[in-house]
């Protein structure tokens, strides 16, 4: 068999056991590029493809590959790679494109982009406010998934991902990405709808109350674009949820497009009916996580751009470093030291900026990461338990995340190597550093894919707590 008979055998198998959609969404434009020694090489035609089938499908795949090909496999590598042949790259990755568009835009008009922005607070017909644009999100690591599912949204409205759950942790970008889809769709159609789920459930009571139920159907079952804020709102009130049951259902069967945020993924989401958690999972899933040093650097200048202040790069990284939680803070940090310099009628230095962060910066330091957390997470992922991984034990189930474990602690803390060979169990420095340049020399060689997707699933563990 070729390699294309067998994946034709294997999507056939698959398709089964798949919605249309479903099947069509995840495994379009997908192949096999080699199948060598129980390793198998799929391509797919994006990043969320890829992330979806190594979530959700990867067991389907494995057996119906098995099945297939009646031997063991012991290794499948996702790849984001599109068919050359045919001239079938009509798809190509439009994505990727659209971001590095985005992005060459945001940069070329950053000046321009600070002075359009309209930076008013009032929101527009659509319930949107016009400063949540996609022009001025910073793209980075912990938001590029959703990034890129919102504007695959945005591209083929009710199409691709529908609906899209977004979700994470406060002050991420969540209502930013939500209305900035908003603003964008309201180029092309006017029936967009945004509510918070508070403001779903209050219209909802009212029309109950006042006997217009019949209108409140006709204004949320009556767009094609919804978007619902804070979903997570809704558990635990059930009569507004059997409405939003039925409200969803009628849009998603009509192909008009649902996009959802909430600080936690469906399933975690308390008191809320089963079947909503299943339509939630039913499009795209897709995560913010906290941002690393260097995207915040670039929301701060940006944030520091649009309101004419522009700040030093040695400025921009004292305050990124220091501000840990979430981007609100980081603009509230801003805020103050602009409001403190201006009201002084001094220029920022360093020393000027410390003096006003001191307190602000302890006081929003609530929480920030330390070594044993990183090792919880990772003993987590690994399904092990913390004392396990900070055991004597040198068995390789334990080795290879415990040098995970270390590389971490170095990467996000910095944690000397002594302190972080105390941290698992009192081992020696040498041994620290050793699993550091190990993991760090790993993530560079061929096999890196997979290293730095479990890394990243760690770093997903710690920062948002699944
Ligand atoms: P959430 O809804 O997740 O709590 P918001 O969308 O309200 O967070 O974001 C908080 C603030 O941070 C907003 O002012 C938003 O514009 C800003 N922000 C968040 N992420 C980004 C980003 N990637 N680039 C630029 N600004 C951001
Ligand atoms: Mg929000």
């Amino acid at each position: 068999m070729t390699n294309e008979q067998i994946w034709q055998a294997v999507l056939g198998e698959i398709e089964i056991s798949l919605s249309r959609a479903n099947f069509v969404t995840w495994f379009k434009d997908t192949f096999i590029s080699s199948l060598e020694n129980e390793k198998v090489i799929i391509c797919v035609p994006n990043a969320f493809v890829k992330k979806w089938l190594e979530e959700k499908y990867h067991k389907n795949i494995i057996s119906a590959l098995e099945n297939t090909t009646k031997q063991k496999i012991k290794e499948i590598i996702y790849k984001v790679e599109l068919r050359h042949n045919n001239g079938n790259v009509f798809s190509n990755n439009s994505i990727n494109t659209n971001k590095q568009e985005n992005d060459k835009t945001a940069f070329a008009e950053k000046i321009k982009t600070v002075n359009i922005v309209a930076r008013t607070n009032t929101s527009n017909r659509h319930g949107l406010n016009p400063r949540y644009v996609f022009e001025n999100f910073v793209v980075g690591r912990g938001n590029e998934l959703a990034h890129a599912a919102c504007l695959a949204v945005v591209e083929n409205l009710g199409k691709s991902y529908n609906p899209l759950f977004i979700y994470g942790g406060v002050g991420l970008g969540k209502t930013h990405l939500l209305q900035a889809i908003g603003n964008a769709v309201a180029k092309k159609t006017d029936k967009i709808l945004y509510a918070t789920s508070e403001k779903f459930t209050n219209n909802y009571i009212q029309s109950v109350k006042s006997g217009k139920a019949k209108e409140f159907k006709n204004l949320y079952r009556n767009v094609d674009l919804l978007l619902v804020d804070d979903v997570q709102f809704m558990g635990g009130k059930d009569g507004t949820q059997e409405e939003f049951f039925h409200t969803f259902n009628e849009l998603q069967q009509n192909d008009r497009q649902i996009v959802l945020t909430s600080d936690r993924p469906p399933k975690s989401i308390p008191a809320i009916e089963n079947r909503l958690i299943s339509r939630f999972e039913s499009g795209m899933v897709a995560d913010v996580g906290k941002p690393d040093l260097e995207t915040k650097i670039a929301i701060l200048e940006k944030k520091a751009l649009e309101k004419n202040y522009p700040l030093s790069k040695e400025i921009l990284n004292y305050v990124a470093e220091r501000v840990q939680n979430n981007i609100r803070e980081l603009e509230g940090a801003l805020t103050k030291i602009i409001v403190s310099h201006q009201f002084k009628g001094l220029t920022p230095d360093l020393k000027s900026v410390k003096e006003v962060l001191s307190d602000y910066i302890s006081s929003v330091q609530t929480r920030s990461l330390n070594p044993k957390e990183i090792i919880e997470a990772t003993a987590k992922f690994y399904n092990l338990s913390y004392k396990d991984l900070i055991s004597k034990g040198r068995k390789k189930e334990l080795v290879w995340p415990r040098q995970i474990a270390v590389y971490l602690i170095r990467e996000e803390i910095g944690t000397s190597y002594p302190s972080i060979g105390i941290e698992l169990g009192g081992r020696d420095h040498t041994t620290a550093m050793h699993s550091y340049n190990k993991i760090k020399q790993e993530i560079t060689g061929d096999k890196n894919e997979k290293i730095k997707q479990e890394i990243n699933s760690i770093r997903q563990i710690f920062n948002t707590g699944y």
